[in-house]
């Protein structure tokens, strides 16, 4: 899950490693460790419990010269977060080190063999017995680490990331990936190289990276040129990419969190997503996504749309079922990727299956990928993260280009996602003549105006922070939405369980007879989106149901609202906007929302407990 960084060369090693680690604390972790190599052959090892700081400062004192070091901070998942099942781990003899990211499965029928050789473990970790593995197999059959490495790999079932080094060649490392990210980095000097769960901790030193592949090892020696085999199929010719990462998108550009910083980047981000995309020419716009362009064919003739995501990426995925079904007319399924990945799925090779995923490496989303290629699908991918790997196993897709979103609660991905999704439902819609011209272009120019519109949202930040005190009281809270805001009503809820440890539940407006209404009492704020659109009048017999049981309501309004506002605690007003794109308006004071109750409840919002940001691990 977490994050990996190694590093080979001549500048000072661990600086690198901690400045590297730090960069990747985004991804959510538990604790963390490194281990150095000295020329003279010694491995140092340091862990800690916690944050990446606590690391820093028992690294610190130490002032010998290394050569090579890999680091990682650790999401658990086999064993408790302490310092001995932090990474890296060594093995029996100490010679070996490693870090992994992601779970070997048949760690126990490994171990138990293992132990019977005679090897013991000070660890509760499925990572310790594949380090013991590759050492066993480098001393029976003699064999060097990379080939030790690629044996072991082979009898792994599992996700893994890893970077391994043996004390007794300060000069190299071997890396290998499976599900689990691990990028190159080439530096431009002194036979350098770097490795890193993403590019961003490499990219300040440089941009020339290399993505490895699935069951891809690598051989990286200092000064050499980079060797990599495929476990199956041998040698690879690997492709060196230039990648373009603006470093100030990784800094918190004045804001306290990245989480409210990424809030109020989206006007700029979704103005970057429709850049080149939405077209004006005389007057007129069009949208030009190229690989609607390059696969028009196969689209247009679709007979059915299933969407494949996970989280936030789900709830982006229920707007876009109902944009291609409103413009497209075509039957759209929206399936959580780790429910679909195991059922007895039907599909049908005349059909799209779009995956989104903010990061392009969520494993479940990844093996839902496979299936549906396995069945003949077309899989189109809406990303965020360049080259990441589900960008690279899809047929074809549109990158959302929002920039790093770094703060693990999802916000401009999900608005990035969502103009993605209108984007592609209307070029289709437009393509099979299901939607009229006018309507496609007065879509298409109040697109263009959202950015504006959630710019002013964001000025009532101040209101919405002192409405949020009035939620870090609250033990359950519901969310309630219909139509094209049922959805938001669930992204609402998911917010501020995420970040503020409030239970929240988010439910169609009018099914909360069905149940959640025996949970209403004057202790649990009921928040509705209640703008002006078609369901306006039933969301409002909705709330008379809420406050004939004495429940608090708050409401999101469309601007200039009288009617909602007198039945309400506090009413947070929204720009009028066309009904398919108000998702994109409704979410913003609940993103809003959230930060604030998680900030008064003086929490971690850029890094809740529990949670990662990108799930390599199913
Ligand atoms: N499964 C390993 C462990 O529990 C690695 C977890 C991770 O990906 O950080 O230590």
């Amino acid at each position: 899950m977490c994050g990996i960084v190694g590093y080979i060369g001549p500048r000072p090693v661990l600086p690198i490693l901690i400045g590297g680690l730090k960069k990747l604390e985004y991804r959510g972790y538990d604790s963390s460790g490194c281990a150095a190599v000295t020329p003279d052959n010694t491995m140092l090892v340091f862990k800690a419990k916690g944050k990446v700081s606590n690391l820093e400062e028992k690294t610190k004192e130490c002032q010998q010269p290394c050569t090579l070091g890999i680091a990682h901070t650790r999401w658990a998942t086999h064993g408790i977060p302490s310092e001995t099942n932090a990474h890296p781990h060594l093995s029996q003899s100490g010679n070996l080190a490693i870090v992994h990211n992601g779970i070997i499965e048949n760690y126990a029928t490994l171990r138990d063999q293992l132990r019977k050789r005679g090897y013991t473990f000070k660890s509760e970790t499925d990572t310790e017995v594949l380090v013991q593995l590759i050492e066993y197999i480098m001393n029976i059959r003699h064999s060097d680490l990379a080939t030790s490495v690629r044996s072991a790999l082979r009898l792994c079932i599992g996700a893994y990331a890893i970077a391994v080094v043996d004390r007794r060649v300060p000069t190299q490392m071997v890396a290998a990936r499976k599900s689990s990210p691990l990028a190159i980095g080439i530096g431009k000097e002194n036979g350098e190289f770097f490795i890193a769960s993403d590019a961003s901790p490499i990219a300040e030193y440089t941009n020339r990276i290399v993505y490895l592949n699935d069951e891809d090892v690598a051989l990286i020696e200092q000064g050499k040129e980079l060797q990599i085999e495929n476990l199956h199929s041998g040698s690879v010719d690997y492709e060196i990419k230039e990648v373009d990462l603006d470093l100030t998108m990784l800094d918190k550009g004045g804001f306290p969190h990245f989480m409210l910083k990424e809030i109020f980047d989206q006007p700029t981000v979704l103005k970057d997503c429709m850049r080149g995309r939405i077209i004006e020419r005389d007057g007129s716009l069009r949208v030009v996504l190229s690989a609607v362009e390059q696969h028009k064919q196969r689209l247009v003739s679709a007979r059915r749309f299933t969407i494949v995501s996970c989280g936030t990426s789900w709830h982006a995925g229920l707007i876009g079922k109902q944009l291609i079904e409103h413009f497209c007319r075509i039957h759209t399924e929206v399936a959580y990727a780790s429910e679909y990945r195991y059922n007895d799925v039907v599909v049908d090779p005349d059909e799209v299956v779009i995956a989104i995923s903010q990061s392009g490496e969520t494993a479940d989303t990844l093996a839902a990928i496979e299936i549906a290629k396995k069945h003949g699908a077309m899989v189109f991918g809406i990303v965020n993260s360049v080259g990441s790997s589900i960008a690279r196993q899809t047929d074809t897709g549109t990158y959302v280009h929002i920039g790093p979103e770094i703060g693990v609660a999802s916000t401009k991905a999900f608005t990035g996602q969502v103009t993605v999704l209108a984007m592609l439902a209307l070029a289709l819609g437009h393509e099979r003549g299901t939607v009229d011209h006018e309507e496609y272009e007065e879509v298409l120019r109040e697109l263009t105006r959202i950015p504006d519109k959630i710019d002013h949202i964001l000025r009532q930040n101040d209101r919405i922070r002192d409405m949020a005190r009035i939620f870090t009281y609250a033990h359950n809270c519901l969310y309630l939405g219909r139509g094209w805001n049922y959805p938001v009503a669930l992204e609402g809820a998911l917010k501020l369980k995420e970040i503020s440890y409030i239970h929240a539940e988010g439910y169609p407006a009018a099914e909360m007879k069905h149940g959640p209404i025996a949970l209403i009492d004057q202790d649990m704020p009921v928040i509705f989106i209640a703008t002006h659109h078609r369901l306006y009048q039933k969301i409002i017999s909705n709330m008379q149901e809420v406050l004939s049981r004495k429940g608090r309501i708050f409401a999101i309004v469309t601007e200039g609202d009288e009617q909602v506002r007198n039945m309400c605690a506090e009413v947070i007003e929204v720009p009028d906007t066309l009904a398919c794109l108000e998702p994109l308006l409704t979410v913003i004071p609940l993103q809003l929302l959230s930060y604030h109750v998680a900030v008064a409840k003086q929490l971690n919002v850029d890094q809740p407990r529990n949670l990662a940001k990108s799930v390599t691990v199913e």
